[in-house]
């Protein structure tokens, strides 16, 4: 690896190290219940959301929770809410509560995921997996973990799967963002986008993988907006409307602006975050209460990453 790539593998394990220190993730164990988004689009709440698309011959799931347990939680709750027999598992990015319980679906499952994130996930999995392994909160979870299954279908920037009764799920790969291969999926007929960590609902954003970048996530939001969803499904935060895309955009431009005044006016990288926290709290108070997500704390990593990004 190069001194590039550890550095910022350094900075991506120091914002989870961050967070987790305070305890501030909620627990990776999911409930097994689910609630009705819209009218083909199921969830269970947790960390993280998981997504039913339900068709009249098949099912999507978009992501498996953490580990083999929470991965069997998963597929119980899909089955009683499926109508058909046939079962898509899709993966929002390759982050283990969202991609490590995919051996407990049944077999017959099939796994679609973006090829670029499958190339991800066995160049960087291994690495965030050991970071969870690591942590008391997440490392039961992660107990008797085989291999992860391969991929059974893998595809280039779009996707469509068919599920029956006119229910048509779009996936998508736009861009790097949170990873170098977020993916997302919208169901159509309910005009219903499942976001992953690239639209959230009042949580600061966090590039974690070495291929994600700001930069890269604007244009991808960017390419979002004229998809005008009615429903925005993120992973890790509450379900909201088509403005979280522009609230998302608008609240990473506001404090890339911020950190590139700061960073052009001699500021340190240290001291920029101690500075644009405040100003967090100040400005984005509702945010700063949000306790979906550890988002106070989390200033300082996407401060960081954000001066790195901006000009000299
Ligand atoms: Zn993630």
């Amino acid at each position: 690896m190069s001194m590039r790539g550890l550095t910022k593998a350094g900075f991506i394990l120091s914002i989870l190290a961050a967070a987790a220190a305070f305890g501030q993730f909620p627990s990776p164990t999911l409930p097994e219940t689910s609630t009705k988004v819209s009218n083909h689009i199921y969830m269970t709440s947790g960390f993280p959301n998981v997504v039913y698309v339900i068709g009249d011959t098949a099912t999507l799931v978009v992501d498996t929770g953490l580990g083999n347990a929470n991965g069997a939680t998963a597929a119980r709750v899909a089955k009683r809410l499926s109508k058909g027999a046939k079962l898509f598992l899709t993966t929002t990015h390759y982050h283990p509560e969202h991609a490590s319980g995919v051996n407990s679906f049944p077999p017959e499952t099939v796994l679609i995921r973006p090829a670029i994130q499958q190339q991800e996930l066995e160049k960087e999995g291994e690495q965030t997996m050991t970071f969870f392994r690591n942590s008391p909160q997440f490392a039961p979870s992660l107990e008797g973990l085989k291999p992860l299954r391969p991929p059974d279908i893998t595809f280039g920037d779009d996707a469509k799967l068919d599920l029956g009764g006119g229910v048509t799920a779009r996936l998508m790969f736009l861009g790097a963002g949170h990873t170098a291969s977020d993916e997302l999926t919208l169901v159509e007929p309910d005009s219903g986008l499942i976001s992953g960590d690239i639209v959230q609902n009042k949580v600061v954003p966090a590039v974690a993988s070495s291929g994600g970048s700001f930069t890269s996530w604007l244009t991808v939001l960017d390419r979002l907006r004229p998809l005008n969803p009615k429903i925005v499904i993120p992973d890790h935060s509450k379900v909201g409307d088509g403005s979280l895309i522009a609230a998302e955009a608008a609240f990473i431009r506001d404090m890339q602006a911020r950190v590139a005044e700061l960073k052009r006016s001699g500021v340190s990288a240290a001291d920029a975050a101690t500075r644009l926290t405040e100003v967090f709290k100040m400005n984005y108070p509702d945010w700063a209460a949000n306790t979906d997500w550890p988002n106070v704390s989390s200033m300082n990593g996407f401060v960081s990453r954000l001066y790195s990004e901006a000009p000299k």
